[in-house]
């Protein structure tokens, strides 16, 4: 079962933990590879906001160990001219600034330079495909990814169509900049690599990895505000703790996300709208 900082999982398979006095910034490598060892090159205007999130609890650990690599690409050396221009008005007009490609362009293409193996080109834009488990769980098994963070008005569309490069969306709003889409999905990507959240189980029957929503989870203290935790889970019985479980998710995304009921039940051969005794 998950520990909720990590550490005796860390423990518990005889793994080193990091010193107290490593400072995010210095989880970041810009060492020589590691060979085979997932990374992800973000190119971004403000490479000072990673690691960000990610130098934390098990990502973080995950980082100074190794597990996986890290290197932000600083946008600005790329500009143009003696002032370093990035960015220039929409042509047609209109608000805002919108990225050069000639200077998107020299950036990316210094990082598949770097790249080795399959590595996705992803522009993470409120226009493309909305990021999931599947995306994450591809990416895992590639060699790393590079991801590209938009700010202002986006960048130029040649570059997108130049490079081939997949759009991906945290969701239907509007960010201000990539940097904090990139790093939600990194995290979901990272989490998914062997060992780095040290407790295998922990990713398999986690929400959407069988098509279903998570069961309720509970702990201590046994009674909470009059509320008890449910009985069957403190019955030891572990046969009829998963049944539970599997109904509870069962019934959580039948009520909450019919589109994926429908996925769950034509894969299982179900009906979807008959009573699923839960
Ligand atoms: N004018 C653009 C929005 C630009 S927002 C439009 O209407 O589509 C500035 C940058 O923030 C984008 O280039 C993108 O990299 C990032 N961003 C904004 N919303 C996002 C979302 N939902 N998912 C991922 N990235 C997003």
């Amino acid at each position: 079962m998950a520990n909720p900082d990590g550490t005796s999982r860390f423990r518990a398979i005889g793994r080193k933990s990091i010193s107290a006095s490593i400072k995010p910034r210095e989880l970041i490598s810009d060492n020589p590879d590691l060979a085979g060892v997932w990374k992800a090159q973000v190119i971004t205007l403000f490479p000072q906001a990673f690691p960000g999130v990610l130098g934390e609890s098990l990502t973080g650990k995950a980082l100074a160990e190794g597990l996986w690599q890290l290197k932000p690409i600083d946008l600005r050396p790329y500009g143009e001219g003696r002032h370093k221009n990035l960015d220039d008005t929409p042509a047609g007009g209109g608000a805002g600034m919108v990225i050069r490609s000639d200077v998107l362009g020299r950036a990316i293409r210094d990082a598949q330079d770097a790249a080795k193996g399959r590595t996705p080109l992803i522009y993470l834009s409120p226009r493309g495909k909305r990021l999931d488990q599947a995306i994450a769980r591809d990416l895992a098994r590639a060699d790393g990814v590079i991801l590209i963070c938009g700010r202002f008005e986006g960048v130029d569309e040649r570059v997108i169509e130049h490079f081939g490069i997949t759009e991906v969306s945290l969701g239907d709003f509007v960010l201000t900049g990539g940097e904090i889409a990139a790093q939600a999905l990194i995290d979901a990507v990272v989490r998914l690599i062997p060992r780095v959240l040290g407790n295998a189980d922990s990713t398999e029957d986690e929400s959407f990895t069988n098509g279903l929503l998570e069961h309720p989870q509970y702990t201590k203290p046994a009674v909470w505000e009059g509320r008890a935790i449910p009985e069957v889970l403190l019955s030891g019985h572990h046969a009829k703790i998963a049944l539970w479980r599997k109904a509870m998710a069962e019934r959580l995304t039948k009520e909450r996300r019919p589109d994926l009921w429908r996925a769950y039940c034509a894969k299982a051969g179900l009906d979807p709208d008959e009573d699923q005794e839960l």
